[in-house]
């Protein structure tokens, strides 16, 4: 029998791409033929993000995209915005199946349990999270350089800006035993760099019996892995509250935990963080960069702003702009607030027109560009472990850095997924640390 081609596309953060990664596993082992997203296939599966309203835009491209390689292709929606939205998915002309979050592992029953032809109506297999504390484990093994270890899925706090509880549910973890188990895994398959991956990791533990902590986990990596020598874990982001200074010593000391930390931080405005429902005041935040790099001096700070909050005045946005100014970080990504069904913050009074919110994303945008270029010329000349990759780009092969510095260096094959320490020279054109 002619084995159906299955095509994959995701949406969002490094957590659904962790998904997506395990779901392909799974057809592959079922005998399906995984083939480009760009390319004819029998099944195309979209892992949906409900976070901005780009994501919503990027859907429904992909549904064309998909129906110009396969006018018959059999179409699945599934993750976050499916499980947020999945009447107004529906709606999208050309989806036939549309999946929530707690039951998008199970894609492969359903599939095999309906006829592929296209449908007038998308047909919704979604469950309600509320009653679910089901987790779901994933780690990430095609990219031969690094793996995304998830440990940890679903939300406690309640930003009013964010859908992601509504999407992925309350807060749950892995058990420390199983991620330990996956670790194994991925070091059998000469990985060299875990990203430990969640929705709020540094929460990590609180639905264990018996309870347990993310320094607890981190510990038990650390005496586990280090031993093992060929591998680092780099923690994909935490936020400023759990990030305590029990975790910033423990990275300090570790040989095996990067120097890098990705903290979100969304406004220097303590007006609109208090509107957000963040937990933390520009000064905590500022006290703890200041921690962090005092210890730490080179390590890597990156962080996320939101601009564009309903209320965010003239003087809010520059209060962000000083305060991101003076702060020692090292990058930051922009989003412009997107209004999200189901928030708090979508009543809020005072909408900030989409012009002001794009001019004011450019100008952060900028900013965030100047304080890389500071972070990455003051490593010039400093010997930094670099992991390269697998690909020859135009004569050079690529790698980040201990401390996330984006290096490249001459062609040499057997530098492919290998730690090597290297110098730091100078700063091309489009922004690469050479080394040698
Ligand atoms: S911490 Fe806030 S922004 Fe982050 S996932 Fe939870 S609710 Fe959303």
């Amino acid at each position: 029998m002619k084995k159906k081609k299955v095509a994959f596309s995701t949406l969002g953060c490094k957590l659904n791409f962790t998904e997506t990664d395990t779901i392909i596993n799974k057809f592959l082992m079922k005998g399906y033929e995984y083939v480009k997203y760009i390319s004819f296939a029998d099944i195309y599966i979209i892992n949906t993000c409900s976070v901005t309203n780009n994501a919503e835009k990027k859907l429904k491209k992909l549904v064309k995209i998909a129906l110009k390689n396969n006018v018959n292709a059999f179409i699945v929606a599934i993750g976050c915005y499916s499980q947020v939205n999945p009447k107004k998915i529906s709606l999208i002309n050309g989806i036939d199946l549309i999946i929530g979050a707690k039951k998008k592992f199970k894609i492969i029953n359903y599939l095999e349990n309906i006829n592929l032809y296209k449908k007038k109506t998308a047909k919704i297999y979604y469950s309600d999270l509320k009653k679910s504390d089901l987790y779901f484990p994933s780690y990430s093994k095609l990219n031969r350089t690094r793996s995304f270890l998830k440990i940890q899925d679903g939300c406690d706090y309640k930003c009013s800006y964010c859908t992601i509880p509504k999407a992925r549910g309350t807060s749950k973890s892995d058990e420390i035993t199983n991620i330990i188990k996956y670790a194994k895994n991925v070091i059998k398959k000469g990985i060299k760099e875990i990203v430990l991956t969640g929705v709020n990791i540094g929460d990590f533990g609180k639905n264990l019996k018996p309870k347990s902590n993310f320094l607890e986990l981190m510990k038990a990596m650390d005496s586990f892995l280090y031993e093992k020598k060929i591998i680092r874990i780099r923690i994909s982001s935490i936020e400023p509250n759990l990030l305590n200074d029990d975790i910033i010593n423990f990275i300090l000391k570790s040989k095996i935990f990067v120097h890098h930390f990705h903290i979100p931080f969304q406004s220097g405005s303590d007006e609109i963080l208090k509107k957000m429902k963040r937990r933390y005041s520009s000064n905590f935040f500022e006290k703890k960069i200041i921690k962090i790099k005092n210890l730490m001096p080179n390590a890597c700070i990156g962080s996320d702003v939101i601009v564009g909050f309903p209320g965010e005045q003239e003087k809010n946005f520059i209060e962000t702009y000083l305060f991101l100014s003076k702060l020692d970080i090292s990058y930051f990504h922009v989003f412009s607030y997107s209004e999200r069904i189901n928030t708090e913050a979508i009543s809020m009074k005072n909408s900030i027109p989409q012009k002001i919110r794009y001019k004011r994303s450019k100008i952060l945008r900028i900013l965030s560009k100047r304080k890389k270029y500071n972070f990455y010329y003051k490593n010039i000349n400093k010997k930094k472990k670099v992991l390269f990759e697998k690909k020859n780009k135009s004569g050079y092969i690529y790698g980040y850095t201990d401390n996330f510095i984006r290096t490249k260096t001459t062609w040499k094959s057997f530098l492919i997924n290998q730690i090597k320490k290297v110098t730091l020279l100078n700063i091309d054109y489009l922004g690469n640390m050479i080394c040698h």
